[in-house]
């Protein structure tokens, strides 16, 4: 089969002459169709050319007629030209015109010829335009036919990618990968940002398509599949000591697509058809990309990863060439990834970093959550973006309603510029209510404070005038850092917390990991149901060295000043007493040892977990306060996964039953005179605050930016009012109102901002 392919071999040499010649677009393209008709004894040899409104133009042609070049159009998935564009796979007839979708263009002159193959032209799995060339005759094309068209339909991709064909477009139309897109993920970190795409993982740019002999290429390939093989051997050995993305069962199915032989053999064809070995990589990945984008199944979706995985491992075998992570970034740049570790994100420039977006990432993702501390406009779970952008297009990625436009039109990009503003306009109104206290207009003073994880979160606790740190999720350190922090860099952090607030209280919460927060170094404990696993403080109690390690940490870094620590995840109070104990036995062991010990030690339960419902009176009578994690609370209330879109939006935190169980938890608190504060995110949202205020709680932790609207809402309501309002809904038989509406109703009647 290699001897009798000298064709394809040559016609690539050929076009690369050609494309290398001083002549203007058309003609090159004039050329490269002449070239491939002659090669493949074609008599018609024809480019279609994806517009940005989505019809595929007639570019050029040979065999055809000549006058129907720019004129010729047909829509995606119309006429055969149209249906190899929508499905991205090659089409090869003998009697063309007897295949349903075949469309009679009278222009063109086509009614003569018989048989028609087409390939897509592809990149990143998209399709750029429709390669086609036709007989007379009827002839049944053969396979390495339909390959080498294939393989010459890159060259092309090449061409179109590079902008050189723009050019040729009539005025106001522009080339589909030119086109303006608007992408919906999730939001993940409020804010909107403009500017410019940075890939996380820049492509690897295969530069040489065409191979000088064909021997060496595949000695080539042969050396760099091995040398890969055997890297991710090192990494599978190297056990629990993975990168960030490198976890186990993703390099496993690598492994396993490594040693495929339908994927070695596709490998093999490609070089056969004249492709360099890098060259070779691309044309089987552009491959499967566009099989598996197009497939619905979300497992299918997946592996696609696992083989972009294993094809960029390939490149960098074959080019020498590691993609840099990190560092300093263009002006105005947006991060485009697939995914991205949190400790990733943070080894980037901050100054020149206006957003983030994800293919993956969700809301809870760790990512997601430094992006949130760090301020940075994010949008998550964004279908395909790693494939639909080229660096340096311009985007604008909305934090707030999880939009992104890639590549914006005037138009668009000016509406974001206005958002952006407005944005920054009501943030300065917010920054004026600084010093102002959240005080409703019957006088009930409601406390705001601020959820942080990170020491840069602090610096925003007095940006925006939080009376404490009521919840400190300790957890993140150990998320973005590469190996299980020592006691005493837990020690060094805990003091620079609390030294950076001053005199502001600080509510450290024990370690939160397990369920989604998974530490990449620590060995992962498979779990059917991971929320309802060894979580939190399940795991401080059972592996106690751990919990004390923390809370000694603790201890020493608030010496003499006020220390508040709260556990979480705690069902039955019998957790909360083991715990204490654990506390208390550290300070006896810090006194004794002459440590200095804090001046005052308060312990806090959160209630997150629906059992305690049904103790709280133990939990008051033994804790010094109580915090409640409505974000667990709600998951575990209504059996709904606050990670799964499915079924996370199913119930509304304003509804009866989730009201009734949390003013359950402010009157018990109340009876016993214990403080009780909210840090879940249902406390940072204006109208949820305010129905919260009415049914009993005084005080709310939140992300920063939420304290300026929650605190504007509270100054603008009559809180009894809305009391008198909301008590009779709540204790209400029938269901068939919302109380969501009635609320909002009231706030807009009342000019309350939300
Ligand atoms: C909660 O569950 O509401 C909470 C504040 O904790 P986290 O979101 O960290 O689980
Ligand atoms: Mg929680």
């Amino acid at each position: 089969m290699r001897g009798g392919l000298g064709g394809p071999r040559l016609l690539l040499r050929r076009l690369r002459e050609v494309m290398a010649e001083p002549v203007s677009a058309q003609a090159r393209l004039d050329r490269i169709v002449i070239h491939i008709a002659a090669n493949m004894v074609a008599e018609v040899c024809s480019v279609y050319v994806q517009r940005s409104d989505g019809k595929l133009e007639l570019y050029a042609t040979e065999g055809l007629n000549r006058e129907a070049v720019h004129l010729t159009t047909m829509t995606t998935g119309e006429g055969l030209v149209g249906l190899i564009a929508e499905k991205a796979e090659p089409l090869a007839l003998a009697d063309a015109q007897a295949h349903p979708a075949f469309s009679y263009r009278p222009e063109t002159g086509e009614e003569v010829y018989q048989s028609f193959l087409g390939v897509p032209i592809l990149r990143g799995g998209n399709t750029l335009g429709v390669l086609v060339v036709q007989n007379r005759a009827r002839r049944t094309y053969s396979e390495e036919e339909v390959e080498a068209l294939q393989t010459t339909a890159m060259l092309l991709a090449e061409m179109i990618a590079s902008g050189e064909l723009q050019s040729l477009a009539a005025p106001g139309q522009s080339l589909s990968l030119q086109k303006p897109m608007s992408l919906t993920g999730s939001p993940l970190s409020d804010g909107v940002g403009l500017g410019h795409v940075v890939l996380h993982e820049p492509r690897i740019v295969v530069k040489q398509l065409v191979a000088e002999s064909f021997d060496a290429e595949n000695a080539r390939l042969d050396a760099a599949i091995l040398a890969m093989r055997e890297q991710i051997e090192v990494l599978i050995a190297r056990g629990d000591r993975y990168g960030a993305g490198e976890h186990r069962d993703v390099l496993e199915t690598v492994r396993m697509f490594a040693n495929d032989r339908g994927w070695m053999r596709r490998l093999r064809e490609a070089l056969d058809s004249g492709l360099t070995a890098e060259a070779a990589v691309e044309r089987v990945q552009n491959d499967a990309r566009a099989k598996l984008q197009r497939q619905t199944d979300p497992y299918l979706r997946e592996r696609l990863h696992d083989l972009d995985d294993l094809a960029n491992r390939l490149l960098q075998q074959l080019t020498g060439v590691t993609p840099p992570h990190g560092g300093a970034l263009p002006d105005n740049a947006i991060l485009v990834a697939r995914n991205m570790g949190p400790a990733s994100l943070l080894d980037y420039e901050r100054a020149n970093l206006r957003g983030l977006v994800l293919e993956d990432g969700g809301p809870t993702s760790h990512v997601a959550i430094i992006a949130r501390a760090l301020g940075i406009p994010a949008v998550g779970e964004v279908p395909n973006i790693t494939d639909l952008v080229e660096t340096g297009d311009a985007i604008i990625v909305d934090g707030g309603s999880g939009e992104v436009q890639l590549r914006p039109s005037p138009d668009v990009e000016t509406a974001y510029g206005e958002k952006a503003r407005l944005r920054a306009r009501r943030r300065e109104q917010y920054h004026k209510l600084r010093d102002v206290p959240a005080v409703t207009k019957d006088g009930v003073e409601i406390g705001l404070h601020m959820n942080a994880g990170l020491l840069i979160d602090c610096q925003h606790a007095d940006e925006v005038g939080a009376q404490s740190i009521g919840l400190f999720r300790t957890e993140l350190q150990f998320m973005v850092a590469p190996s299980f922090p020592r006691q005493s860099q837990q020690y060094a952090l805990y003091r620079k917390v609390l030294d950076s607030v001053g005199d502001l209280p600080v509510t450290f919460r024990t370690l939160d990991i397990g369920s989604d927060k998974v530490l990449p170094y620590m060995a992962k404990v498979e779990e059917e149901n991971p929320a309802l696993g060894w979580r939190a403080i399940r795991i401080g109690l059972d592996r106690p060295g751990l919990l004390r390690m923390q809370i000694r940490a603790m201890l020493r870094a608030a010496e003499g000043r006020t220390l508040r620590i709260m556990f979480p995840m705690v069902a039955k109070t019998s957790e909360f007493v083991a715990a204490r104990d654990i506390c208390v036995r550290e300070m006896e062991f810090l006194r004794r040892h002459d440590y200095k010990t804090p001046r005052n030690l308060q312990l806090g339960v959160m209630v997150e977990v629906p059992s305690l419902l049904w103790q709280l009176d133990e939990i008051c009578e033994l804790a010094d306060f109580l915090s409640v994690g409505s974000n667990d609370l709600t998951q575990y209330l209504f059996a709904a996964d606050r990670d799964n879109k499915r079924v996370s939006g199913r119930f509304d935190d304003l509804s009866a039953p989730n009201l009734r169980a949390l003013k359950s938890i402010v009157d018990v608190a109340a009876r016993y005179d214990k403080p009780v504060t909210l840090c879940g995110e249902m406390g940072g949202k204006p109208l949820e605050a305010l129905a919260l205020a009415a049914i009993g709680f005084r005080g709310f932790s939140m992300t920063p930016s939420s304290i300026g609207p929650v605190k504007a809402a509270i100054r603008a309501v009559d809180l009894g009012a809305l009391t008198a309002l909301l008590m009779p809904m709540i204790e209400r038989l029938d269901h068939s109102f919302s109380i969501r509406r009635e609320l909002q109703a009231f706030a807009e009647a009342h000019c309350v901002p939300l």
